[in-house]
């Protein structure tokens, strides 16, 4: 399938469009800037460490606990690094933007009867920050979280869960995420449409390599 088969179906057959947050909607360079840069400055200045030294044990510590609950958990990491998680993100809340032509998306999808969800590995925490910056919150029929589900996107049990909540018809449901794995757990259950948003963060300056999956750069490729 290409991009026009897949707006075919989209603006006809397709009734369920779930929508991935951060990196997808969301410009992903404030999660970046987040655990890249504000963690390890406040790390390091907590510790009494250089900047560089920060990086390097933060880096082990993320990595330990990538695609798991605790990953997506602030309030894990709050106590884990001994830092206000929530308040430091509260402190860059201006990093926060919304991709373009996402709300144009959005709102064509709602003009077309389409039950939208957001699917997140978001904290609540987070998600309230985010939703309460960037007011895109009332296009969601539902927001599914996956410390609700209880395991993350990558696992296929989060979809069997999440197929449960929203009924769902896979044949006539799209997937948009900007993580590859979230698309293969999502393609391995066995949803029909899937599509990689590539351009997660606005600093990205690399082109995607190929993933195998469709892709789209920007949400205008999608309009009708
Ligand atoms: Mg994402």
């Amino acid at each position: 399938m290409d991009i026009k088969g897949l707006k075919e179906a989209l603006w006809s057959d397709v009734r369920h469009v779930l929508l991935d947050m951060d990196g997808t909607l969301l410009d992903r360079y404030f999660d970046d800037y987040f655990w890249e840069h504000l963690v390890p400055e406040k790390y390091a200045e907590k510790h009494n460490i250089t900047f560089g030294r920060a990086k390097e044990e933060l880096l082990k510590k993320y990595r330990t606990h990538e695609g798991t609950l605790n990953w997506t958990d602030i309030d894990f990491w709050s106590r884990e690094l001994d830092l206000d998680i929530p308040a430091l993100k509260e402190q860059i809340r201006h990093l926060i933007e919304v991709h373009p032509h996402v709300e144009d998306f959005l709102r064509e999808l709602k003009d077309a009867g389409k039950k939208v969800a957001l699917v997140t590995n978001a904290h609540y925490k987070t998600l309230k920050i985010k939703m309460r910056k960037t007011r895109i919150g009332g296009y969601f029929d539902k927001v599914v979280t996956s410390s609700e589900v209880g395991c993350p996107k990558e696992d296929i049990a989060f979809w069997q869960r999440v197929e449960r909540i929203l009924r769902f018809d896979k044949d006539r449901t799209v997937f948009i995420d900007d993580v590859v794995e979230n698309l293969s757990a999502a393609r391995e259950f066995g949803i029909r449409y899937i599509v990689l948003k590539t351009m997660a963060s606005s600093k990205e300056t690399e082109a995607a390599e190929d993933s195998g999956f469709l892709a789209v750069s920007d949400f205008k490729e999608l309009l009708p």
